[in-house]
């Protein structure tokens, strides 16, 4: 299969997003401590955000292009998202003017009554899906593939709206955490394989969703459980709870790209804790690819747990030889290449006293198109290293994800366009290494990756992809040939 993405809509809108999710059921200032969660998953989005709040009788929302703390910069903003129950969104938005109305949550009146939805992952036959529905007589207000759940449970023929929820879900495929507000109560759900991450925690009488631990953290909420792989829980808003698991069992397939690089490193996936899990992986790198050197040095920040594990298993010391200003975003989130370029730039220097003359091991978490790496092995040349190698703390990224993680198309990663001897050329180190995929299992507490029944989604690396690709598929299938008569 020649997996180009299919995701582009004719306006060059992608369908797909990178996103944090946020929910609060039974609180008194649930818009407000959604906007402290969403800013705790900031990283997981950085463009646009928004929330929607219930009040017992009506909805209420505000979204904005732009970070959280810019789109709720100001505490009256609350008083006009009043209410028990909020929601919220974080993502990385697209470009051009149709970026506003795919911001999410996104909300319905259906005919019993209002929905709202807030989405991490991506459904892999949206696009399928929303050819049939249109075709159908929907309107669609969106180019997000989330507004395809909410037309799905419009046109489900159950009367009872979980039931019309579920019916929904079942058609869909790929990957989705989601929480949902209806008049009634809150709904939380993963998909079947739990590849994106959701969690549950309680503050006082409220119940908290979030995609990551960290969200509960800074509210102040205590962390009860991930939510499971296919269930599906409610919650009222009298605050009884009911979990529901509607699609039945099925191995789960968490992305392990949350591990490596996705989740921040003070949240706790998968009952591991992230930063530990990255430091393990520099060590099991450092065990498969060690080198002779004077220092090793993360790209900040991504690289640091990974560098302090592969510092402390070789023994080399760990030192800053790259400072970060953190006054620049993730370079990967801007579109053009050029301003990716320049970014890199703006963000990382040299810090050209440590690194003068020195043998040094330069660690990150992952290459993607290759341009971090090759800027930066470039300034720690021109900085005066008298050798640069490069140790990446993932396997090579060969496949695009179509589960919610925002890699590029493939032909525009690196590594399915060479092998790791060109790529090292590519990016002009001394040598290059990636861990090794039973290594990254090794780091999140597996003996070895199940060839037969993977435990992660690790999709990205070993092209092993755990759903149909349905657009895809159609995408790439040949066309009807016309017939002649
Ligand atoms: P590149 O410059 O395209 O090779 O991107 C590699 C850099 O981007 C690494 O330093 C990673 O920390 C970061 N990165 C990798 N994957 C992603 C992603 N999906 N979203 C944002 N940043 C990423």
């Amino acid at each position: 299969m020649n997996l180009t993405n299919p995701y582009l809509d004719a306006d060059g809108d992608k369908l797909r997003e990178e996103c944090g999710i946020f929910g609060v059921i039974g609180a008194k200032d649930a818009a407000a401590m959604t906007a402290l969660g969403l800013h705790a998953l900031q990283h997981r989005g950085q463009e646009a955000c928004g929330i929607v709040s219930f009040d017992g009788k009506d909805f209420f929302a505000r979204r904005g292009l732009g970070h959280v703390a810019q789109v709720f910069s100001s505490n009256d903003i609350f008083d006009e998202l009043p209410g028990p129950m909020a929601s919220g969104h974080v993502r990385y938005s697209t470009t051009g003017g149709s970026g506003l109305r795919n911001i999410q949550p996104l909300h319905a009146d259906l005919a019993r009554g209002g929905f709202s939805v807030a989405h991490n992952g991506n459904i892999s036959n949206a696009l399928h899906l929303k050819h049939d529905l249109v075709n159908k007589g929907a309107i669609f207000q969106s180019t997000s593939d989330t507004e395809v759940i909410l037309h799905l449970i419009a046109t489900s023929r159950f009367p009872k709206l979980l039931d019309r929820f579920v019916d929904a879900l079942r058609l869909v495929e790929g990957a989705y955490s989601l929480i949902c507000q209806t008049t009634k109560r809150m709904i939380a759900c993963r998909d079947p394989l739990g590849i994106r991450p959701l969690v549950m925690g309680r503050i006082g009488e409220a119940v908290v969703f979030a995609s990551e631990t960290v969200a509960l953290d800074v509210v102040g909420a205590t962390f009860e459980r991930e939510i499971e792989p296919g269930e599906v829980v409610e919650v009222r808003l009298d605050g009884r709870l009911t979990s529901h698991h509607p699609f039945g069992k099925t191995n789960p397939r968490p992305c392990v790209f949350e591990h490596v690089y996705f989740s921040r490193p003070d949240s706790v996936m998968g009952g591991q804790s992230v930063y530990e899990v990255r430091k393990a992986i520099g060590v099991e790198l450092a065990k498969e690819s060690p080198v002779e050197a004077d220092l090793v040095i993360p790209v900040p920040d991504s690289g640091v747990p990974a560098a302090i594990g592969y510092a402390q298993q070789s023994g080399i010391p760990f030192e800053l030889g790259i400072i970060r200003s953190h006054y620049v975003g993730r370079t990967f989130i801007q579109p053009e290449d050029g301003a990716r370029h320049a970014d890199v730039k703006r963000k990382h220097n040299a810090n050209r006293a440590l690194v003068e003359g020195k043998r040094i091991v330069l660690i990150d978490d992952s290459i993607v198109r290759g341009t971090t790496s090759m800027k930066i092995v470039q300034m720690m040349r021109d900085a005066g290293a008298a050798e640069v190698h490069m140790r990446v703390a993932s396997p090579p990224t060969e496949n695009s994800c179509f589960y919610g993680v925002d890699t590029p198309e493939r032909h525009k990663l690196l590594a399915a366009r060479m092998n790791v001897q060109g790529m090292a050329e590519f990016i002009h180190a001394d040598s290059l290494a990636f861990v090794s995929i039973d290594g990254l299992y090794r780091a999140v507490g597996e003996k070895e990756r199940n060839a037969s029944c993977p435990q992660f989604c690790d999709a990205c690396f070993s092209g092993d992809y755990p759903t149909r690709l349905t657009d895809m598929e159609e995408r790439e299938a040949p066309a009807e040939p016309l017939l002649v008569s």
